[in-house]
């Protein structure tokens, strides 16, 4: 049998894409099937933007390249919405097509893949191609035209293949041609975060939390042949990263990861990973105000986040701060306090991530409004993407005045930033400076 998994246009072509790559080595650790995978999202931004590989090689002209693509994308996304074929589309469903395989395989895992998902999908359903479609992002639009399955155990059993628990190596040794100097490759050690109690985040679903063996980590990362490292877990606790850490040292690998500033996190366990190779950390900060930290159920305060960035900085390792501005009841003057809060530890933060806070549907924040403030919940349709969810508040800033407020603050949090922003994009970067 032969299976093709599709990893469609359009997003940051950084790095390789865990997700097929996942699925690749669940389907070889349990049979003997011929997999192939096809990174559409490289061979469209390789056609679409011929210079822009050079471009991040040689650091030049890239905020020019950031420009053009998202003129590009709007464009591109608006052609399908319309109901016209974006570009290139004939010859993605054609290469698709030649390779004569039994079964199609498109993995979506941002919205921003829906649209180039939808196009194909319809397409190759034209032709009477049948295709299956799972991820995170897969939305009812696309299941006009595509069979969806959950994981890859709805995979293998649509495959008619038992799930023998083999271990899973993944491989990312072919990969190549991202806009990034050399391959950082992706790895995600646990299905969810362990902690899944920060109320807007919806990230754990319904998922019990489950770990992959140490060993099979190591034997992805010796098969990659990994030299640069992005842990994308969510977040791993202190025990479990300090084992994945003596892993990262073992094979002089340089890393990244993503965390929760606790106090977890004391100058020693900082130590003990900045010399396991540990340099970037993505801190999910959320605000600078303890009210609204608390609301949000961090498990943590504005002192002991303080406390972690000193900390993290003076070991040598790169601080990114996730913001989000505009929770709901947030007051004028507790955003203030997050901007405050971002120029009093300016020393300690590389790159600040500021976003303005979007409800999502399951999180405790939509499961509870009235606990929020928020008095009404709205839903807007939208022709490819899921509907569009806004709210009303009894008190706070509403969304339009927190977006106002980013917009008259942005020259002061944008200051704090030491590297450019469009690394926010292609976080991998980081570890590529000094
Ligand atoms: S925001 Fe991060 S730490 Fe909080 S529940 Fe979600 S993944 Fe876990």
């Amino acid at each position: 049998m032969k299976i093709l998994l599709i990893y469609p246009a359009s997003c940051s072509p950084v790095s390789p894409p865990y997700s097929v790559t996942h699925l690749a080595s669940a389907i070889k650790a349990n049979s003997e099937y011929d997999v192939e995978i096809l990174d559409l999202n490289i061979v469209y931004h390789r056609k679409k933007f011929p210079k822009a590989k050079e471009a991040f090689q040689n650091n030049k002209d890239i905020e020019k390249y950031f420009i053009e693509s998202t003129e590009v994308y709007s464009l591109e996304n608006k052609k399908v919405i319309r109901g016209d074929d974006p570009e290139f589309l004939k010859y993605f469903v054609d290469l698709i097509v030649s390779k004569k395989v039994d079964c199609i395989a498109f993995s979506v895992v941002y919205s921003s893949q829906c649209f180039y998902s939808y196009a194909l999908l319809k397409e190759l359903n034209k032709k009477g191609i049948k295709c299956i479609v799972g991820g995170p992002a897969v939305n009812h639009k696309l299941l006009e035209f595509g069979k969806f399955l959950k994981n890859e155990d709805e995979l293998l059993k649509e495959i008619e293949l038992l799930n023998n628990n083999k271990e899973r190596v993944l491989d990312f040794s072919d990969y190549k041609n991202y806009f990034i100097p050399e391959i950082v490759v992706p790895i995600k050690t646990v299905n969810t975060c362990y902690y899944q109690k920060c109320s807007f985040c919806t990230h754990h679903g319904n998922l019990k939390y489950e770990e992959s063996s140490l060993e099979e980590i190591k034997e992805s990362l010796v098969k990659s042949k990994a030299k640069k490292v992005f842990l994308i877990d969510d977040m791993n606790h202190k025990v479990r990263l300090l084992k994945i850490a003596k892993i990262m040292k073992e094979l002089n690998i340089e890393w990244m990861c993503q965390l929760k500033p606790d106090k977890t996190w004391d100058e020693e366990t900082l130590k003990e990973l900045y010399l396991s190779g540990l340099r970037v950390v993505l801190w999910g900060i959320e605000s600078g105000s303890n009210r609204i930290l608390k609301l949000i159920k961090k498990g943590t305060n504005v002192e002991d986040i303080e406390e972690v960035l000193k900390n993290s900085k003076e070991m040598g390792i790169k601080n990114v701060v996730y913001m989000i501005f505009g929770f709901p009841s947030e007051s004028e003057e507790e955003f203030l306090e997050s901007v405050i809060f971002l120029e009093r530890n300016s020393n300690n933060i590389d790159l600040v991530s500021p976003a303005t806070f979007g409800l999502q549907e399951g999180s405790d924040v939509y499961n509870n409004p009235k606990s929020y403030g928020i008095n009404k919940i709205k839903k807007m349709e939208r022709t490819i993407l899921d509907p569009k969810i806004s709210y009303e508040l009894n008190y706070g800033l509403s969304q339009i005045e927190a977006e106002k407020l980013k917009r008259k603050y942005k020259n002061r949090i944008n200051s704090v930033n030491k590297v450019p922003k469009w690394m926010n994009l292609f976080r991998e970067h980081m570890l590529f400076l000094d």
